[in-house]
């Protein structure tokens, strides 16, 4: 089916800067809660949200099968459901009612105040209920730079690395929209030269630089997904910070991997951007050596160009761009992934995320984690405001931002942020 939401000629009657990381050509999916008090599936264009139910209700999806209810709910999964073909439908209808030419709901004023909403007016959900979360670790500098440190730098990768695309079962219920603030979390750290843990607050509270992937739907328990198929049941994106206590981490992870370490809170930018937006931005993905088994090898491009950066906000300062990365720097794209993760049969259902693993480019200001930019707290980074970090600080805030841009056209995923509270205080008795 052609992609017409996709034509970066079509401009639309919301005015939307050239800067924007919602042009007309974006059209993602999430969830809101409206000035209304009503929850609904919507999509954004510049700075206006759009409320799919409401537009639904109005008819201008007619022609279009789908449920009178699909987008009046709280999550996206359903719509995840009825599969590409749908998406396409409805990002290229999408794309009409929106464009600058079409008159039927731009010079409607009633059914236009019905259906926009400033940006101020609404309040971002998590946009799918995520059923199962899993995290990759495929990239190569992350994996090294962990190695180097965690292990032995000249045998950073493990004999495994080059050959499986690493991963974790997460847990989905500490997945969290962006602007959600966290606690730093407290468990059991073993400190250095000590041979008895101790219990208390995390010395060592990280981010972790990430994109992931929602899927759909993908096969029934016991079979494979191809992994020249497995685009077909990737719905769309997010940024993926997944927070890190790396005291803790390096205490509990043998051998199991990271358990409480990392599930106290991982937070994603809420607007889903689908893989067909991105579709303008394929890029070949790094050469792999050892050549990968056959059911992990593809063909095409099947990595994407997208920039991302991290933020540091300091408490009453402004923020400070600390790491700049790429997407594109995965040694094992999402299509590998999900190959190997479904290659024994696992089952991948509507809604489920995939961490990429932290992202980290070839340079040092390109590392996706302060465990790396600081090199272990060895190379504070200096802040703007005087102070120095080694990790993240109480009162800190993480944004992450991300984006495409190919010189004709800016497709992109907003931001995550994330303030970073002291350690939860339970109510004292009465
Ligand atoms: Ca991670």
């Amino acid at each position: 089916m052609p992609q017409y939401a996709n034509d970066p000629s079509r401009k639309s009657w919301i005015d939307t800067p050239a800067d924007s990381d919602f042009p007309i050509q974006n059209i993602p999916f999430g969830v809101f809660l409206t000035r209304d008090d009503v929850i609904t599936i919507g999509t954004r264009i510049g700075d206006k949200a759009i409320d799919l139910g409401a537009l639904h209700q109005l008819g201008y999806f007619e022609g279009i099968p789908l449920t009178d209810d699909i987008f009046l709910q709280d999550t996206l999964n359903d719509f995840i459901s009825d599969g590409k073909k749908t998406w396409r439908l409805v990002r290229n209808r999408i794309a009409e009612i929106f464009d600058a030419d079409n008159a039927k709901l731009r010079d409607h004023e009633e059914h236009r105040s019905i259906v926009l909403f400033d940006l101020d007016e609404i309040e971002m959900q998590l946009p799918v209920q995520i059923g199962d979360y899993t995290d990759f670790y495929s990239s190569k500098e992350h994996a090294t730079n962990v190695g180097s440190m965690f292990r032995d730098p000249n045998n950073a990768l493990l004999p495994n690395w080059l050959h499986i695309p690493v991963g974790y079962h997460g847990r989905s219920s500490t997945i969290i929209p962006s602007g959600i603030p966290i606690h730093r979390p407290v468990g059991q750290t073993l400190p250095a030269g000590q041979d008895e843990p101790v219990f208390g607050p995390s010395k060592l509270v990280d981010f972790e630089l990430e994109m992931a992937f929602i899927t759909t739907d993908a096969n029934q328990l016991g079979e494979p997904i191809p992994v020249d198929e497995a685009e077909d049941y990737i719905f769309g994106l997010v940024l993926f910070n997944d927070w890190s206590a790396r005291d803790i981490q390096k205490w509990e992870y043998v051998p199991l991997g990271p358990f409480l370490a990392k599930n106290f809170a991982s937070s994603i930018s809420p607007w889903i951007v689908t893989l067909d937006a991105l579709e303008p931005y394929r890029t070949k993905s790094p050469e792999q050596d050892p050549e990968p088994l056959p059911y992990l090898r593809y063909t095409g491009k099947k990595s994407f160009d997208i920039k991302l950066e991290v933020d540091l906000k300091a408490p009453e300062s402004e923020p400070q761009t600390i790491a700049k990365s790429n997407f594109k720097y995965m040694y094992w794209n999402m299509s590998q992934q999900l190959a190997h993760h479904t290659v024994n049969g696992c089952k991948v259902n509507s809604g489920d995320m995939m961490g990429s693993g932290t992202i980290s480019g070839p340079t040092p200001d390109s590392y996706g984690s302060m465990l790396e930019l600081t090199w272990r707290g060895e190379k504070p980074i200096k802040l703007n405001d005087g102070t120095e970090r080694k990790f993240i600080n109480d009162g800190d805030t993480v944004i992450m931002r991300g984006y495409c841009d190919n010189g004709k056209q800016r497709i992109g995923f907003g931001e995550v942020r994330t303030t970073l509270m002291p350690p939860f205080s339970p109510k004292k008795r009465k």
